[in-house]
């Protein structure tokens, strides 16, 4: 049981193109903007109105779509994916779009998030006499739609998510349709666009940007949106929908050149900055932020802070990121190939280390320790997020409520730990502000604060808080 709820554990990106003659090149420029999200696997689907084939592979999507696979990709439609998994959940079969063949047409799906009754679901569908082709949780809605009974495709897709409970944006395509699902809450971001008479989707605005679509607006948590060639139709698939965002994307997760419900990605992160800025007020010579994600904020520090910020820490550009390999040792091996403190910067100077989160202590005990070997005098670490104490559900990899330093640890412990002069958290209250909000609706803050905004489920709980 245990080792299929660990490989579900993973965050990935996801764009599809509805119309354009060139919709395979599209979805590789798409995807690849979104490659941040997940690097271990990559793949494409495509159809031509008659039939679907698709090409996927382990790897980056420069690794996989070669100038010889992207000739087998004919059509005016696609979807693909760039996935991120625990070592558990790796392997061939489980990356996306994974694709489906039947009497009565084909099917491929591609998924963001993570299902939290997904072992409840496939035991029901096994009982039925289903075989499962992979170990990831997105098979379960090919499934389901097929044993939904209804004739109609859209009826299908909304009969089967309406049994999903979690995270998931679905893009769910066939020979002469692409549907497109953002589940109840809302948690990932997912936003349509238009190139011309085409329809794009994505996980992130970034990839509009970069193949020229015009952004149309966020998908509704609960919608179902069919795109076929006579236009676009929206539904709602959910009885009831709470809007419950996850704030990490703002924190971490997404591109400072994406915006989120028509927030600019790096304007918040700025915005957490400048708030450290009065809810931690330091005396010291520099600020410096840890590269990439944390940069932004650490502007926003140094300008609210009258602190001038410099360029203290380097990233190597051609190391992956740290927080999404999937082991502690190639994690910490990661961090030493990855960051160089700048000695002319930070020799014999106080310097504010601005990071966006602390999950094992790991990273932040090797990078403080990085600055003071390179002659920082004092070392005082800010953190643009509340402390993470909780496991994420929804497909952040935040790991299990043991490894997070947070989850029993005092912020004096977590210093003493991370051999820091000074640490400080940003308060939920915050990071909201920063988000311009008064309160916390609308927003996922289950890391933080415990609070789930679906029912967890008992066996997915049992691996997440496992002793
Ligand atoms: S639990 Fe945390 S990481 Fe997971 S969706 Fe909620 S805010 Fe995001």
């Amino acid at each position: 049981m245990l080792p299929e709820i660990k490989g579900l554990n993973e965050e990935c990106g996801i764009f599809g193109v509805w119309g354009h003659k060139d919709a395979a090149q599209l979805t590789y420029y798409g995807l690849h903007s979104l490659q941040h999200r997940g690097q271990e696997g990559t793949g494409i689907v495509v159809s031509d109105g008659k039939k679907l084939k698709g090409v996927k592979g382990e790897g980056l999507v420069a690794e996989i779509f070669t100038t010889e696979a992207m000739k087998e990709l004919t059509g005016t439609s696609a979807i693909g994916h760039v996935r991120y998994a625990t070592a558990g959940g790796g392997g061939y079969e489980n990356v996306q779009p994974l694709l489906f063949h039947s009497q009565t047409g084909s099917l491929a799906l591609a998924h963001n998030g993570n299902l939290v009754n997904v072992n409840s679901l496939k035991h029901q569908l096994e009982a039925q006499g289903s075989i499962f082709q992979t170990s990831s949780d997105t098979e379960v809605l090919a499934h389901l739609m097929k044993r939904s009974g209804y004739s109609d495709s859209k009826d299908r897709a909304k009969n089967a998510l309406s049994m999903l409970k979690g995270a998931y944006a679905y893009l769910i395509m066939t020979e002469t349709e692409l549907m497109v699902a953002l589940d109840p809450h809302g948690l990932r971001p997912l936003s349509l666009g238009s190139l011309g008479d085409a329809y794009v989707v994505a996980s992130e605005t970034c990839a509009f940007d970069v193949v020229g679509a015009e952004y149309i607006r966020d998908i509704r948590p609960g919608e179902l949106l069919i795109i076929n060639d006579q236009g676009v139709i929206s539904e709602q698939f959910a009885v009831s929908s709470t809007k419950a965002i996850c704030t990490m994307e703002y924190i971490y997760f997404s591109r400072p050149d994406s915006n989120i419900q028509g927030i600019n990605v790096h304007t918040a992160r700025k915005n957490m900055g400048k708030r450290m800025a009065m809810e931690a007020p330091i005396d010291a010579d520099v600020v410096t932020g840890v590269p990439d994600s944390s940069i932004s904020a650490a502007i926003g520090y140094a300008e609210a802070a009258g602190i001038p910020y410099e360029m203290g820490l380097i990233k190597n550009r051609y190391v992956g990121r740290t927080f999404i390999q999937p082991s502690q040792t190639l994690r910490e091996q990661g961090v030493k190939m990855k960051l160089s403190a700048v000695r002319g910067v930070v020799e014999g100077k106080r310097v504010i280390m601005v990071d966006d989160s602390i999950v094992r202590g790991t990273t932040s005990r090797r990078i403080v320790n990085l600055l003071k070997e390179a002659g920082a005098t004092e070392v005082h670490v800010v953190i643009s997020s509340p402390p993470i104490k909780n496991p994420c559900f929804y497909g952040i990899d935040t790991s299990t409520k043991e490894e997070l330093i947070a989850s029993d640890k005092s912020v004096e412990e977590i210093r003493e730990l991370i051999g820091a002069d000074s640490l400080t958290f940003i308060s939920v209250e915050g990071m909201m502000h920063a988000l311009g909000q008064e309160g916390t609706n609308g927003y996922c803050l289950g890391c933080f604060t415990g609070n789930y905004p679906t029912e967890i489920y008992p066996d997915t709980l049992q691996y997440y808080y496992q002793k």
